[in-house]
């Protein structure tokens, strides 16, 4: 059986106050019985790994470079994440595909960079509001998948996660129902199982647009729905561990 994991992207958030304030308490949580994952932007990430030592909550950056180390100014390769106590990293994030124009081919190469080093990436897929009244999703999401999990060994394949995040959903309040959520989820899963039936089954695959702790009992309750991720609600102790208590 699956593990719920909650996972909480801090995005371009964050301050050594509330990197201690928040990871104190959520160090120290007792009784959650899913997986946390707290990723802060990279300048907070040596003092969060101290922070969390001995927690069981893990660490995860939001990006890597899809090259070793090497001359790329500005750019963190996965082995110096690896290095650095981290063990998961957010890939392919819809503000990275916009912001930054990832597309596909990046993310796959930032994909095999992370495993390379050891890193469990949280691949991000999702719609955007457009493609969603075009009846695209699940066009759109299956090519996100695919461009990654079909590029990949099975054993590789088993070191992801992925996280499907409806553009539309994301930091707008809008949540995509458990029922939304459920269908696609059980499209990315079943793509998988074409691919390889045993790794599909593990694959945890989370939810990520506007959960909240009162709507995340409800979309973690879905059969194929194993956690989410998180943005603005990560940013407080007291919602997050909610959260995590939701799993
Ligand atoms: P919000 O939870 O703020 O909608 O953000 C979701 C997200 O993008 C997590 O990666």
């Amino acid at each position: 059986m699956r593990q719920k994991l909650v996972a909480g992207n801090w995005k371009m958030n964050g301050s050594f106050d509330l990197l201690k304030s928040l990871l104190e308490p959520v160090s120290q949580e007792k009784g959650l019985s899913c997986q946390l994952l707290v990723c802060p932007p990279f300048p907070y990430l040596a003092a969060a790994a101290d922070l969390l030592k001995s927690s069981g909550v893990f660490l995860g950056a939001q990006d890597c470079a899809a090259t070793p180390v090497g001359a790329y100014t500005g750019e963190v390769a996965a082995e110096m994440l690896a290095e650095m106590g981290v063990s998961h990293v957010i890939l392919g994030h819809s503000e990275r595909r916009h912001y930054q124009a990832e597309g596909d081919a990046l993310v796959l190469a930032k994909v095999k960079q992370a495993l390379a080093a050891g890193l469990k990436p949280v691949v991000c897929v999702g719609e955007t509001l457009e493609e969603k009244q075009a009846g695209q999703t699940a066009e759109v999401v299956l090519r996100q998948v695919q461009a990654v999990a079909t590029q990949l060994s099975s054993e590789q394949l088993g070191q992801l996660i992925f996280a499907y995040e409806p553009v539309w959903a994301i930091g707008s309040g809008l949540t995509a129902t458990p029922d939304q959520a459920q269908e696609v989820h059980s499209l990315i899963r079943k793509a998988l199982a074409e691919q390889d039936q045993q790794q599909a089954a593990r694959i945890q695959l989370l939810y990520g647009g506007s959960v909240k702790a009162e709507n995340a009992a409800s979309l973690f309750a879905m059969p194929d729905i194993d956690g989410g991720l998180i943005g603005g609600a990560s940013l407080n102790a007291s919602q997050f561990l909610a959260i995590g208590h939701a799993a």
